[in-house]
């Protein structure tokens, strides 16, 4: 279905800082050779009909989607999968390994030129880096793409990259080595085999590098946020749940599993039998479960501790297989296997975990009742309490991550990841418009505006004050009374009724042909239109956990249930802030955060559904270039002129055309320029002369330059 294209996209982005005292640092930049210059230009350009153009700046029909997709593929033909639109990274994702992440290709893109080496993830990687040395002012890698296409690749290639290429001394290379295994560590808790993508990031995440002032990598923190916790008590058809469940069934040592409880089969397990998939053949759950308990260690995790964590994910698989039964509705647990290895994994005591199981406790008039569950209720709170021991203990995963990096530091879900999207496309249009502009200025260049669109107009509609779709959805909660998921939607009817983004079934006019459900509402997305059913809303923006369980956790004698499960909460009489509303604060600190850095972007595309090598699926591509913005991205580029170079590049390449720049120019760069331009024949509207780069209008007019070099 084309409109759920957009729903996972858990993004991740890399983060530069340099350190605080960087005052006494002196930068050290490669310069390429003129001739390596040279050999990359002319395999760029005069290549161009084979492998397509490396910039899609130089398209000679930049408008036309058509060439474009043409130029995408040729490229991704020869196994080409980056391209450029100005600074911006396009990447397709190869299925496949390419001989293109090795040392030697570490090596030649440091210090390098953007434009001077053919288009890579290092390029970007390195670029960041050296303008935060350079111009001292933090950096950010936004990667963004659909499910599958690429982006934890991405982040993991820009890493691997730092810990390769960055001074390192013995203390440093302790922070390199724990931030290259907290991957295995969060992905083992935080992916998923889904339809979509065998390695499925469920968690969005956010990670941060800090240099110290020689550029060597002292610190790092990650942000996560919105697990997909439903995924532990539920999977779709064809999908898993956490790799780690799989990891530690298969993996685990004899007798760690006999003091777990586990047997080693996966479909012992209710949590693990829902998506009937136990075994994937792109995984190998045995030889990832070593991979991520030695990266425990890197980290810093001692015995104890793992012990301790595995307890928890073990208790989970228990909790999952706890069966009700029960006479007169009220729910009873049908035998105690599972409540005495609970007990002894969590440390917590059985009769009392039993009674929270099956019972509600009630405050009237003073007095505390204990008030009997339905087999329903009964086994929702259970549920519940999965959800809520495994995604605590995977945000506790991720503090004791950050401490161990520290320098000094769908429905439901779908609706805030697709909100999360819209912030960074306006994040996006705002940033790369704003520098084109700003390079206009800066080399006194008149600036013609471009149309785009802007999608504050979906963004206001979901976190306005009062009048979005938060908002509502926050008092639709804190009503008491008649309050659900279908008032929720009436009040939003009533509210954002006339809204253009907006659409239900009741308002859905002649223009909105596809039928929808009665307990839907539709989201015209900048980069599509999605259907949200209204099921859960309530609930999970709630994000409820009964009293009487949260009891039971704090008693806990896990030390990392204790500090998952704080005691304060229970005698805090204030209602803890709504699931959304916590999304949104974050999500307004991350774009706080971003709007500070400069930011360099990788878009991803997935060049099939069916995970295949040399695949090119044009529909689907051509849905993502719409939805990346790229044609927009590149109009941007193009509205003025195709092409900039500094004048010390252009002159250094071009000399040799003009008796009075051979061999070398004596004057000014720029007059240097301006005198071959003339020999050149170049007519006054095609090009421009800025202060320190040559703008040139059309592709053609650099082409028939280039074609007379070789001549
Ligand atoms: P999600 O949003 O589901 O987390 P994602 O964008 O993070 O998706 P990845 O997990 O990075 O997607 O990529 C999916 C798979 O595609 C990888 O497991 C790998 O097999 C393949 N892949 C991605 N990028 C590359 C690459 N540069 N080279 C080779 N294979 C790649
Ligand atoms: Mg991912």
């Amino acid at each position: 279905m084309m409109e759920l294209t957009i729903q996972l996209i858990p993004t991740g982005e890399i983060i530069l800082s340099p350190g605080k005292n960087g005052e006494n640092y002196c930068h050290n930049c490669k310069v390429v050779a003129s001739d390596g210059v040279r050999a990359m230009m002319e395999s760029a350009l005069t290549a161009r009909d084979r492998v397509g153009v490396q910039d899609f700046v130089l398209l000679e029909n930049y408008t036309s989607e058509a060439a474009f997709i043409e130029n995408l593929r040729k490229r991704f033909k020869e196994n080409l999968i980056y391209t450029y639109i100005g600074s911006v990274l396009v990447s397709v994702n190869p299925y496949k390994e390419l001989e293109i992440y090795t040392k030697n290709h570490m090596e030649r893109y440091r210090g390098v030129n953007f434009y001077e080496v053919s288009p890579h993830i290092y390029a970007v990687a390195d670029n960041s880096y050296r303008s935060m040395r350079t111009e001292r002012k933090d950096q950010c890698i936004l990667i963004s793409g659909e499910s599958g296409a690429g982006k934890t690749e991405a982040s993991k290639k820009i890493l691997q990259y730092y810990a390769v290429t960055c001074p390192a001394s013995e203390q440093v290379q302790t922070v390199k080595d724990r931030l290259l295994q907290s991957n295995p560590v969060l992905e083992a808790f935080g992916n998923a085999k889904t339809l979509r993508n065998d390695n499925s990031s469920r968690f969005g995440k956010y990670m941060d590098i800090q240099f110290d002032f020689k550029g060597a990598p002292v610190g790092g923190h990650i942000i996560n946020y919105l697990l997909e916790k439903s995924r532990v008590v539920h999977q779709n058809h064809g999908e898993r749940n956490f790799h780690i469940f799989y990891q530690l069934i298969e993996g685990g040592e004899e007798d760690l599993l006999r003091r777990l409880g586990l047997e080693r089969n996966p479909q012992q397990y209710q949590y693990l039998v829902k998506g009937n998939c136990p075994k994937v053949s792109s995984i190998n759950d045995r030889s990832d479960w070593k991979v991520v308990r030695k990266a425990l260690t890197v980290i810093g995790f001692n015995e104890d501790e793992v012990e301790e964590l595995l307890n928890i994910i073990a208790s989970v698989l228990h909790l999952g297989n706890v069966q009700y039964g029960g006479e007169e509705g009220n729910a009873c647990i049908t035998s105690d296997t599972q409540i005495k290895y609970l007990a002894r994994l969590l440390g917590v005591n059985g009769t009392v975990l039993t009674e929270a199981l099956t019972h509600k406790k009630i405050i009237a008039k003073g007095e505390e009742l204990m008030s009997p569950l339905n087999l329903e209720q009964a086994s929702s709170a259970r549920d519940a309490l999965s959800k809520a021991v495994y995604g605590r203990t995977f945000t506790w995963l991720v503090n004791k991550i950050n401490a161990s990096l520290a320098y000094t530091v769908h429905t439901f879900e779908q609706f805030c990841i697709n909100y999360c999207n819209e912030k960074l496309q306006q994040l996006f249009i705002e940033l790369t418009l704003k520098s084109e502009q700003e390079e206009y200025e800066a080399e006194g260049i008149t600036w013609e505006p471009v149309q785009y669109f802007n999608n504050k107009i979906i963004c206001d509609l979901v976190e306005e004050k009062f009048k979005g779709i938060i908002s509502i959805l926050d008092e639709e909660c804190l009503r008491p009374g008649d309050a659900s998921d279908t008032t929720f939607l009436e009040k939003l009817e009533d509210t954002v009724g006339g809204h253009p983004h907006f659409v239900t079934h009741k308002l859905a006019d002649g223009k909105t042909r596809k039928v929808m459900g009665r307990d839907e509402f539709r989201l015209l997305h900048y980069a599509g239109e999605v259907n949200y059913n209204v099921n859960g809303f309530l609930d999970k923006n709630n994000d409820l956990l009964f009293r009487n369980l949260k009891e039971v956790m704090c008693m806990s004698e896990n030390k990392i249930l204790t500090q998952c499960f704080d005691r304060e909460e229970l005698s805090d009489k204030k209602r803890p802030d709504t699931a959304a509303t916590q999304f949104k604060a974050s999500l307004a600190k991350l774009m706080e955060i971003l709007m500070s850095k400069e930011p360099s972007y990788v878009r991803c595309i997935k060049p099939n559904d069916s995970k295949q090598a040399g695949r090119f699926d044009e529909v689907l591509i051509r849905h993502q270039v719409k939805y990346l913005g790229l044609m927009e991205n590149l109009r941007v580029r193009r509205a003025g002129f195709a092409y900039r170079r500094r004048y010390e590049v252009f002159l250094q390449r071009y000399k040799s055309l003009c008796p009075d720049t051979w061999p070398n120019w004596q004057g000014k760069l720029a007059d240097g320029v301006a005198t071959l331009v003339k020999h050149l024949g170049y007519k006054p509207e095609e090009y421009k002369l800025g202060r320190s780069k040559i703008f040139i209008r059309f592709p053609k007019t650099l082409f028939a330059t280039e074609d007379a070099l070789e001549t």
